[in-house]
C-alpha cells in the first residue's frame, strides 16, 4: 500500500455542503430507483429526517439476470429531479466502464459495488473522472485487497475515494452477510480515507440496522448508508431489509446523539 497510507492528513471529500471524513454523513434512499413517485417520496422523507445524501440504484448488479436490472438513464433523470427538489446530493452505482464518463455527469458520487470491487478496468475508469467514488468492500475480499483497489482509483489521479464496509460472507446465514466492524477501525489506521458502513446489506435485517449503525459510530466510521422504502413489500429489490421512513427518522436521532457524545 503506497498511496492509501502516504498522505499524512486525512482525506476529506466535499460533496455539496457536507465534508465526508469530518462531518458524520448519513446516506439514505431506496435500493433501486423504481419510479419518479417512489424515489421522490423517499427522497423527501429522508431529507426531512436529516439525511445528507440520497442513494438510489439505476444500474443494479443483480444475482439473477431475471431480476429487475434498474431503469438506467431514466433512473438517473429521476435522481437528478430528486436532487433538485430536496437539495440532497446523489450517489449511484456504476457497473460498466463504458458508462462511467456520462453517468458521472449526472451524479455527485459514483459507487462501485461489492461485486465489482476488483473490476480493475472499472476502477481505472472511475479514477479518471472528476467526481468522488465510494468503493464498497467485496463480500469475499480481505482488507488489504480492498485497500489495493482504492489504490487503483487513487493512482489514476482521483484523490476523492471513500471506503464502504458492507459485510463479508461467512458461515453464518442468519444475517445476509457478516458486518466486519473491526475492519472500520483497521482501515482508519491503515489509510487516510473516510469509511462508511452499510448496515443494510451487511445484515439484510431491518431490526439489526439501528444497533449496527451505533456500533459503526463507536468504531470510528465517518458515516452510514441505509436503505429506506415507504412500501417495502412492493420494492423491486431488497424490500426485506428496508427501513420505513419513521424507523429511519428514529435512527437518525439515535445516531446523531451518539455522534455528539464521541
Ligand atoms: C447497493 O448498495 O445498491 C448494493 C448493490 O450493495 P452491494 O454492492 O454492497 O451489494
Ligand atoms: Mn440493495
Amino acid at each position: 500500500l503506497r498511496l492509501a497510507k502516504k498522505k499524512k492528513e486525512k482525506t476529506i471529500v466535499k460533496v455539496g455542503n457536507v465534508e465526508i471524513g469530518k462531518d458524520f454523513v448519513i446516506m439514505a434512499g431506496p435500493c433501486s430507483v423504481e419510479s419518479e413517485e417512489q424515489t421522490i417520496t423517499i427522497a423527501k422523507y429522508v431529507k426531512e429526517a436529516g439525511a445528507n445524501i440520497l442513494r438510489g440504484g439505476a444500474f443494479k448488479p443483480r444475482t439473477s439476470p431475471y431480476s429487475f436490472q434498474g431503469l438506467g438513464l431514466k433512473g438517473l433523470k429521476i435522481l437528478a429531479k430528486a436532487r433538485e427538489l430536496t437539495g440532497l446530493p446523489i450517489i449511484t452505482e456504476v457497473i460498466d466502464p463504458r458508462d462511467v464518463q456520462w453517468v458521472s455527469e449526472f451524479v455527485d458520487i459514483l459507487q462501485i459495488g461489492a461485486r465489482n470491487m476488483q473490476n480493475f478496468s472499472l476502477l481505472k475508469e472511475v479514477g479518471k473522472v472528476n467526481k468522488p467514488v465510494m468503493l464498497k468492500r467485496g463480500m469475499h475480499s480481505t482488507i488489504v485487497e480492498w485497500l489495493s483497489c482504492a489504490e487503483y482509483i487513487l493512482n489514476e489521479g482521483n484523490p476523492n475515494v471513500i471506503l464502504c464496509e458492507r459485510g463479508i460472507r461467512s458461515f453464518e446465514t442468519y444475517t445476509r452477510n457478516t458486518l466486519d466492524i473491526s475492519a472500520v477501525s483497521v482501515v482508519k489506521t491503515l489509510s487516510h480515507l473516510p469509511v462508511i458502513v452499510d448496515p443494510s446489506h451487511a445484515t439484510g435485517r431491518p431490526e439489526l440496522i439501528p444497533p449496527m449503525s451505533l456500533a459503526s459510530v463507536a468504531s470510528g466510521a465517518d458515516g452510514i448508508m441505509v436503505e429506506v422504502h415507504h412500501k417495502p413489500e412492493e420494492a423491486l429489490s431488497d424490500g426485506a431489509q428496508a427501513l420505513l421512513p419513521e424507523e429511519f427518522n428514529t435512527l437518525v436521532k439515535q445516531v446523531r446523539n451518539l455522534v455528539n457524545c464521541m
